[in-house]
């Protein structure tokens, strides 16, 4: 999950019941299977839903370091936005469910674990394996955006890998539900565009400009503004210092989609559906969304 607090009060009316509301679940309707992480609030198990035999994650968050951090209110609205979406590359939230002490999230199993470690233990993604991925996050933030909802941090440590080697976006923490531009200032630092290190109104474009320095970090194997001091990541993320180091070669198909990317005017960063069409993307993308490695 993602961490800190936001204090803006926005998005859906109250009376909306989301379908997780809808079924009561208990701890009784699992068994509990083997952990498989750690998270900032509680921990991750692999679990089986006894009637139905189904596979899923189930996320044990502590109720009291939720309330210490002040992330009720976030985790309130991550539930609410993931429980609405349906799409092959963003991750089920099934539903959840609470004791005295701890929020359970029922979630989609993805069985291939992080892309994080699978960018670190790579070093960096071939252009095809990148390609499918950031056109098949393209889909999902296409999806997202049809919905009124931003995700606003996207990055590898947010992202899963379903059983077939599909992506999967896990982490709606820092997402919102808006149909108006916003000033918040969310997302982690090296992700962040310039108008939301400058705090001021961003709109679903944010989702853009990170998918960009997604898509130079799978090629690369590190982001694109890293620097040693936070001030300095500002600095570089401000100005767009966009520089493309001669070691790993890459194409100058894929730097010409990173730099329409990577543009400070939010209202001219390449249009996520003019991104499906660009040529890096249909020559190296696969459609399925599958890397076959
Ligand atoms: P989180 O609290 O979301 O950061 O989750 C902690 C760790 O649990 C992650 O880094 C993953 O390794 C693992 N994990 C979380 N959710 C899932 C899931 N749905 N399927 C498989 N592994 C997961």
């Amino acid at each position: 999950m993602a961490v800190a607090a936001e204090t803006q009060s926005e998005e859906k009316g109250s009376s909306e019941v989301s379908a997780a509301e809808k079924r009561r679940w208990t701890l009784n309707d699992f068994d509990i299977g083997k952990p498989l992480g750690r998270g900032k609030f509680g921990h991750v198990y692999l679990a089986r839903e006894k009637k139905s035999n189904h596979i899923v994650a189930l996320k044990v968050l502590f109720k009291s370091q939720l309330k210490q951090s002040q992330v009720e209110h976030q985790l309130r609205r991550e539930v609410e936005i993931q429980s609405h979406l349906r799409h092959p590359n963003i991750l089920r939230l099934y539903g959840y469910f609470y004791d005295q002490t701890r929020v359970y999230l029922i979630l989609e199993y993805a069985a291939k674990g992080e892309l994080y470690k699978e960018l670190q233990k790579c070093k960096y993604f071939s252009e095809k394996r990148a390609a499918t991925y950031i056109s098949s996050l393209a889909r999902a933030l296409i999806y997202c955006h049809g919905k009124h909802v931003i995700h606003r941090d996207i990055k590898p440590e947010n992202l899963l890998i379903g059983a077939q080697g599909e992506l999967k976006i896990a982490d709606f923490g820092w997402s919102v539900h808006t149909f108006n531009r916003r000033r918040t200032m969310c997302g982690t630092l090296d992700y962040l565009p310039p108008e939301m290190v400058e705090s001021v109104e961003h709109d679903s474009s944010v989702d853009i400009w990170s998918l960009g320095v997604l898509c130079y970090e799978f090629l690369y194997g590190v982001p694109p503004f890293e620097a040693r001091e936070h001030s300095d990541t500002y600095r570089r993320i401000i100005k767009v210092d966009l520089r493309f180091p001669p070691k790993p070669i890459v194409s100058s198909s894929a730097k010409d989609l990173i730099s329409q990317m990577l543009v400070k005017d939010s209202s001219q960063r390449l249009p996520l559906h003019k991104l499906l069409e660009h040529p890096w993307i249909v020559q190296n993308a696969d459609l399925s969304g599958i890397f076959r490695g």
